[in-house]
C-alpha cells in the first residue's frame, strides 16, 4: 500500500468512526469522504462520479456487472467472453449460464494472448448481450483492444463490461473516448489495500444490484460502506493520476532490461504473451524442462517473490487455463513464472533477480529427468 494510502485510511478507525448514513453529524461528516473518493476514483477513469459504485472487491464488481445483467435481462440473456478470463469472471460466466440456461460464447487467444477480434465480431448480439472481456491478462499483462472491442459491441446494440482490474493504474483509461458500459476495479493492484473495489456503470445501464439491502450507492450496492478502505482508494486513484505516466516509464524500462537479461542468461527461457501489446510491469517466461513451481520455492529462499499463473490457482498441478489457451506445449506452460514490478520495485531489485534466477535455472536443469544435454 502507498504510505500516502495508509495515512489518508487510519483516522476512519478512530476519531472519524461514524457511519455515512446516519442523519446525525458524526456520521454526516463522514459522508464528504466517500464523495470525495468517488470524485478520485472517476477522475482517474474520466468518468462521472455518479457512475463509480464502491464493491468489497474486484470479483464482487465483476459478478455485479455480469450476474446484474442477466437478472435484468433473464432468459433473453446472452454472454460472450474470452478463454483467457480471471475466474472472477470465467467462473461467474459459466454458472450463470449454466443456471439460467442462457447461451454463452467464450472468444479464443491465439499463441501471442490476442484475442481473436473476427470471432468475436462473426457473434450474433442484441440489447440482451453482454460482452464481458478482459482490459489486461492477470498472467501475462497482454492487453485486449477494449477500444476496438466497444466499437464492436455498440455497433450491435449490445453491452460491454471489462474486467480492468489489472489496467486501472497501469495504462491510460478514458470512459469518455472508450464507451465501455462497464468497468471493475480492484484496490490492491494500484497500491489502495486489499478488499475495496468498484463498479464503474456508465449512465443509462440498467442492471440489477448483486446485492440487495439498504440505499447506499444509490441501492445498487447495499452495506454499510467501507469508509476507511474507499477513502484509501480514492487516495491511490489521485496518486495514480499524477505518477501513472512517469512511474510506468520506469518500471517498462526496468521490466525490459529483466526480460532482456532473463531470455540471454537462462537456458531454454521463452517469453509468453505478446512483447508489446502488455502491461508494462508483467512479465511471463517459461523455462523449459523445469518446474515452475520449483522456481518459486529456490526464489522464495532468497527472498524474491513471483507467482506461476494466477495466485487463485496456484496450488494446482494444471497448467493455467491462460496458457493452455494460448497453445503453449505442456512442457512450457507448467515451468512458467510470472514476474510484476510495482511503483516501489527499485534497480537494485531487479538487479537481485537477473543475478539470482539463472542460477536456479541452470541447477534445476541439471537435476531435471527431461533434459538431455
Ligand atoms: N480480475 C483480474 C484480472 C484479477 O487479476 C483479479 C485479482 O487478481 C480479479 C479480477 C479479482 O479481484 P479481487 O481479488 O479484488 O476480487
Amino acid at each position: 500500500m502507498a504510505p500516502e494510502v495508509l495515512e489518508v485510511m487510519l483516522p476512519f478507525f478512530k476519531d472519524v468512526y461514524g457511519n455515512p448514513s446516519s442523519i446525525h453529524r458524526f456520521g454526516g461528516s463522514v459522508k464528504k469522504y466517500v464523495d470525495t473518493a468517488r470524485e478520485q476514483v472517476a477522475a482517474l477513469l474520466h468518468a462521472k462520479p455518479s457512475e463509480i459504485f464502491f464493491t468489497s472487491c474486484g470479483s464482487e464488481s465483476d459478478n455485479t456487472a455480469i450476474q446484474g445483467f442477466c437478472r435484468k435481462h433473464g432468459s433473453r440473456s446472452q454472454l460472450v467472453t474470452s478463454v483467457v478470463e480471471h475466474p472472477a469472471v470465467q467462473n461467474c460466466c459459466r454458472a450463470v449460464a449454466d443456471n439460467k440456461g442462457i447461451p454463452l460464447h467464450e472468444v479464443t487467444v491465439d499463441e501471442e494472448g490476442l484475442l481473436a477480434l473476427d470471432a468475436l465480431k462473426n457473434i450474433a448480439m442484441d440489447e440482451h448481450t453482454l460482452v464481458t472481456v478482459m482490459w489486461a491478462n492477470n498472467e501475462t499483462g497482454v492487453l485486449f483492444p477494449v477500444p476496438e472491442i466497444a466499437e464492436v459491441v455498440k455497433e450491435r446494440g449490445a453491452t460491454l463490461h471489462t474486467d480492468a482490474v489489472q489496467a486501472v493504474g497501469k495504462i491510460a483509461i478514458d470512459l469518455e473516448k472508450t464507451p465501455v458500459d462497464m468497468l471493475a476495479l480492484s484496490g490492491h493492484k494500484l497500491h489502495a489495500p486489499k478488499g475495496v473495489g468498484v463498479i464503474y456503470i456508465r449512465e443509462g445501464t440498467d442492471i440489477e444490484p448483486l446485492i440487495y439491502g439498504g440505499h447506499q450507492e444509490h441501492g445498487l450496492r447495499a452495506g454499510t460502506e467501507n469508509v476507511a478502505y474507499i477513502a484509501g482508494l480514492g487516495k491511490a486513484c489521485e496518486l495514480a493520476v499524477s505518477r501513472m505516466a512517469e512511474e510506468n516509464t520506469r518500471i517498462n524500462a526496468l521490466r525490459d532490461r529483466l526480460e532482456r537479461e532473463l531470455l540471454t542468461k537462462c537456458k531454454g527461457a521463452k517469453l509468453n504473451g505478446h512483447p508489446r501489446l502488455r502491461l508494462p510491469n508483467t512479465t511471463n517466461i517459461s523455462f523449459e524442462f523445469i518446474e515452475g513451481e520449483s522456481i518459486l520455492l529456490l526464489l522464495d529462499e532468497k527472498g524474491i517473490c513471483a507467482s506461476s499463473g494466477s495466485a487463485c490457482t496456484t496450488g494446482s498441478l494444471e497448467p493455467s487455463h491462460v496458457m493452455k489457451a494460448m497453445g503453449i506445449p505442456y512442457s512450457l506452460a507448467h515451468s512458467s513464472i510470472r514476474l510484476s514490478l510495482s511503483y516501489y520495485t527499485t534497480e537494485k531489485e531487479i538487479e537481485t533477480v537477473i543475478e539470482v534466477l539463472p542460477g536456479i535455472v541452470d541447477y534445476l536443469r541439471r537435476i531435471s529427468p527431461f533434459v538431455k544435454e
